[in-house]
């Protein structure tokens, strides 16, 4: 993984800084940096096949979740937020009644039935700010001192979009459809709503209920643009 000399990484167990994640002692011997707070290794996953990191990112691993943020240069968040609304654009999209079956290219139908795919990516890009919104005005209440600089918002911003990533189970979850798809698509957003709360709390090292509590507002602003929507 990317280990540029002069940037801060953090331990992944405690959340200490650190200046190095491992040692060159020349001839080829490395040595994994051991943290000087918890005296564990500052990043094991360094050693790790990315998907074992991806599997522990998976089971929500707070350890996991630091090493992305903190100590790799993983900048894939601004492509994968866009990607994750598609989704969620497509999968609206094909519960329409009748997109099923567009089958002609000159049918004016079909053109009409693209403008929704459009119309329906802009509404949950809107939500998706919402619910950002209102994670971020109960973060910035409660943690004034957390959120004070620009760095601060970006790599929370960063960490919120990058535990979206659940969200590119919505296109299997709608193609192969059977008689648990809406059961699928209700576990997939308490995924990725487990995963905005564990990105909140490694970033910001925050407690369990305040992240909760921050999500909770979050998907509170996002309803409420949703009944505005629905009251025009
Ligand atoms: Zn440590």
């Amino acid at each position: 993984m990317a280990a540029e000399k002069n940037l801060v990484y953090r331990c992944i167990e405690c959340s200490k800084e650190s200046r190095e994640l491992y040692r060159d002692y020349k001839h080829g011997v490395l040595k994994i940096t051991i943290c000087k707070s918890c005296q564990k290794p500052v990043d094991k996953y360094i050693e790790y096949d990315p998907v074992i990191i991806l599997i522990n990112a998976m089971l929500c691993k707070a350890q996991a979740y630091r090493h992305v943020l903190f100590n790799t240069s993983i900048n894939i968040h601004g492509k994968l937020c866009i990607f994750c609304l598609l989704c969620e654009a497509y999968t609206r999209w094909l519960q329409l009644p009748g997109s099923s079956n567009i089958t002609d290219p000159e049918d004016i139908i079909r053109y009409a039935k693209e403008w929704d795919f459009y119309r329906l990516f802009g509404i949950a890009a809107l939500e998706q700010t919402a619910y950002l919104t209102g994670v971020f005005i109960v973060l910035c209440l409660a943690r004034p001192k957390s959120l004070h600089s620009y760095s601060d918002f970006a790599l929370l911003l960063k960490a919120l979009l990058l535990s979206n990533y659940g969200k590119l189970l919505l296109i299997p979850a709608v193609i192969w459809e059977h008689d648990y798809t809406n059961l699928c698509l209700r576990l997939i957003t308490l995924f990725v709503l487990t995963s905005n709360m564990q990105a909140i709390r490694v970033t910001l090292n925050v407690s369990r209920r305040l992240s909760f509590l921050a999500i909770l507002c979050g998907l509170l602003f996002e309803a409420a643009l949703f009944y505005i929507h629905h009251e025009q």
